[in-house]
C-alpha cells in the first residue's frame, strides 16, 4: 500500500516536472542563481533570489549539508532548467555528447547552447527561451531561408537566422530587441538589425555559455559524475 502510495507521488511530481506552470522564480531561489526564466524579471528586485535567501519550501532548519550527491543533481536540474529541457531529452544529449571526441561536459553544453530556441533568445527575438520556444513553433524563424519550427533545432557556423516579416513590429519583439542591443550580442553571433538576420558565427566559448563557470567544481562536471555512476 505504501509503495503504490509512492509510486503515485512519483508520477505526479514527474508530470509536474514536466510541465510545471508554477511561479517561475520559486526555480531561482531552489538553484540558488537566476534562470532568466521570465527574462528580464531576474535581473530587477521582482526576482525573489534578491531578498529570500536559500531554497523555497517549509522545514529549512532540518535541511542537511549538500552531499556530493545533491550537489551533482542540482547542477544537473540546473542545467537542464536553464535550457528547458526535460530529463529523457537531457539524457539523450548527454549519450551523444559521451560519444564525441573531447569532453563530455563541455560537448553537452556545447550542443544545449547551439539548439535554435536558445540562439532565438540569444539575438534578441524574444526576451525568454519561453518566449523563443513560442516564436520558433508558431513557425516566425527561418533558417537559411526555409522555416524551422524545431525549437531543439542545432543550428551550425554560418547558419543565418531570420524573424518572418510578421513579426518585424511585433512589440514584444521590438521590445526584447532594443533591451539585447543595449546589452550587446553575444560574440559568437552577428545581428544584422535592419534584416533581423543573425548570422553563427562560431561555437561559443566555455566563458560565454549561460551556465556560470565553476573553476573547482564545473557544474559540467558534476553531471558527468552523476551519470557515470
Ligand atoms: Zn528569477
Amino acid at each position: 500500500m505504501i509503495f503504490l502510495f509512492t509510486a503515485n507521488c512519483l508520477l505526479i511530481t514527474e508530470f509536474n516536472m514536466a510541465r510545471y506552470t508554477g511561479p517561475k522564480c520559486r526555480r531561482c531561489r531552489k538553484e540558488g542563481i537566476p534562470l532568466f526564466l521570465k527574462g528580464e524579471r531576474c535581473e530587477t528586485i521582482k526576482c525573489p533570489i534578491t531578498k529570500k535567501k536559500g531554497p523555497p519550501g517549509p522545514h529549512k532548519k532540518f535541511r542537511k549539508k549538500p552531499t556530493e550527491y545533491s550537489e551533482q543533481l542540482r547542477a544537473k536540474q540546473q542545467v537542464k532548467r536553464t535550457y528547458g529541457v526535460m530529463e529523457k531529452q537531457f539524457r539523450r544529449y548527454f549519450h551523444n555528447a559521451a560519444k564525441h571526441k573531447g569532453k563530455t561536459g563541455l560537448n553537452l553544453l556545447l550542443v544545449l547552447e547551439m539548439r535554435l530556441d536558445n540562439v532565438v533568445k540569444k539575438l534578441g527575438f524574444a526576451s525568454s527561451l519561453a518566449a523563443a520556444r513560442q516564436v520558433v513553433l508558431h513557425k516566425h524563424i527561418k533558417v537559411n531561408g526555409k522555416t524551422v519550427n524545431i525549437p531543439s533545432y542545432e543550428v551550425k557556423i554560418n547558419d543565418k537566422i531570420q524573424i518572418t516579416n510578421s513579426l518585424k513590429e511585433n512589440l514584444f519583439v521590438k521590445k526584447s530587441m532594443e533591451i539585447s542591443s543595449q546589452k550587446g550580442i553575444s560574440p559568437w553571433l552577428s545581428l544584422d538589425m535592419e534584416n533581423l538576420t543573425g548570422t553563427v558565427i562560431r561555437q561559443p566559448v566555455r566563458e560565454e555559455m549561460a551556465i556560470p563557470y565553476n573553476e573547482e567544481r564545473p557544474k559540467e562536471q558534476l553531471i558527468v559524475e552523476l551519470y557515470s555512476k
